[in-house]
């Protein structure tokens, strides 16, 4: 019997897969260390933008620059952060560093009415001490939450969807925005959209990048037109080309976050880039 069952085992863990796991192992590792250190990570800020070119917000996405391994992407480090738990933490600290910065921009006098997107993992969400620590940490740099956008994706709500809709509708009872991130590519079902308290709907790039091809532009035409039946303001993610907005455009898309505009970058690169981009008219 036993016999079978280590044949068994030795059939699971193949060497590739053990390599891969190994890989995963080190990689939480140096995550944690990261974390802990509190210098490897930072944040960088990519803008969204109206048709006329007005920054209207920013999101905040994650870095992490490895002294030894280089600059590893969020793509890969993001779902082992998940994985381990580490996102929670993690989270937390881009938190903090989101609210001091929006409170140097503050005091210096502009931001106004742009607002700060954070991505939130549904860990994150299901926390039962999410809010009451966002709001912690919000009156500690004195913010307000219509300063805050949480961008959420469709696997928070995989678990428990009426859990999830009762916290998100507590947070925007709060003054926070609601943003639905990558819609369409996770298990969406239109019935649930409309039960979401959502302010807005952003198409996944894997969209934009197929607009040339005819069905997928009918694809996208059909989605935004869905998101401004349901009042939602529709941002396309990944623009990357006048094309690709001209058409967005044509489908009534009224935000844009892209290369085409601006690249994620440093909170001080993002503020020069802010005050050139917002100062002509
Ligand atoms: P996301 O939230 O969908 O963020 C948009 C991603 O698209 C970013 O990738 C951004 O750099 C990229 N992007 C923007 N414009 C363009 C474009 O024109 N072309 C192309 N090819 N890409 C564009 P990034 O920074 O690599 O982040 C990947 C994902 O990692 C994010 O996707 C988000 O899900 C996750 N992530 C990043 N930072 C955080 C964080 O602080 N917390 C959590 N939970 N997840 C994060
Ligand atoms: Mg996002
Ligand atoms: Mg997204
Ligand atoms: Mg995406």
């Amino acid at each position: 019997q036993s016999k079978t069952e280590g044949r068994g085992r030795l059939q699971v863990f193949d060497p590739t897969l053990l390599k891969a796991l190994d890989s995963q192992r080190k990689l939480e590792r140096m995550l944690r260390t990261a974390i802990q250190k509190n210098q490897q990570l930072s944040l960088v800020y990519q803008p969204k933008v109206d048709i006329e070119g007005q920054c209207k917000g920013a999101e905040a996405l994650l870095r992490w620059e490895h002294p030894n391994d280089g600059s590893i992407s969020p793509e890969e480090f993001i779902p082992v952060a998940e994985s381990s738990g580490l996102i929670v933490l993690l989270g937390e600290r881009v938190i903090e560093e989101v609210c001091k910065q929006i409170r140097n921009w503050l005091n210096q006098g502009w931001l106004g009415e742009c607002k700060i997107a954070i991505n939130i993992a549904s860990q994150q969400l299901a926390d039962d001490e999410f809010k009451p620590k966002l709001l912690a940490t919000l009156n500690q740099y004195q913010i307000h939450p219509n300063q805050i956008e949480l961008e959420v994706t469709e696997s928070s709500l995989l678990h428990d969807i009426q859990g999830t809709v009762a916290k998100l509708k507590a947070l925007q009872q709060e003054g926070f925005t609601i943003a639905l991130d990558d819609f369409g590519t996770g298990y969406s079902s239109l019935s649930y959209l409309q039960e979401l308290p959502l302010d807005v709907l952003k198409i996944d790039k894997s969209f934009v990048e197929k607009l040339t091809n005819q069905s997928a532009s009918e694809l996208i035409s059909s989605i935004i037109a869905i998101g401004l039946n349901m009042d939602l303001q529709v941002v396309a993610e990944g623009t990357e080309t006048e094309s690709q907005v001209t058409a967005l455009a044509n489908m009534k898309c009224s935000l844009f976050q892209g290369y085409h505009f601006g690249r994620p970058m440093p909170a001080e690169e993002f503020a020069n880039w802010y005050q050139r981009t917002n100062a002509v008219h």
